[in-house]
């Protein structure tokens, strides 16, 4: 398992994360705190296994295809809309998920670095 796909595995985590980092500079610790509890309560339903199968194989591109870095989409990079980003080429299922990826590559790749 690559080390990209284990950051997009913990993505929930890392808006989390960033969320109660925002809670904890304006309400104090003890409230992230809490609030962290109660967010993982409330996220128990995210621990079966069932229900993010979707999510328990990183996507693997066949050989001459690519993944649309927005929606993991296979796409034939013959006819793709594309996008260079840090000397990396992506390809995209759409002009639409191009649009996305552009303005925001980061939200794409590799958020927890
Ligand atoms: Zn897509």
């Amino acid at each position: 398992m690559s080390r990209n796909f284990a950051s997009k595995l913990r993505g929930g985590d890392w808006k989390r994360d960033l969320a109660l980092r925002v809670v904890e500079r304006y309400y104090g610790r003890e409230t992230a705190r809490k609030t962290a509890d109660a967010m993982e309560y409330q996220g128990q339903g995210w621990l079966d296994a069932s229900s993010n199968a979707v999510y328990a194989h990183p996507p693997t591109a066949a050989a001459g295809r690519a993944i649309c870095p927005v929606c993991w989409m296979e796409v034939d990079p013959a006819s793709a809309p594309q996008s260079v980003y840090r000397r990396a080429s992506y390809f995209f299922c759409s002009e639409q998920h191009k649009q996305r990826f552009d303005s925001a590559p980061e939200t794409f790749l590799d958020p927890v670095r």
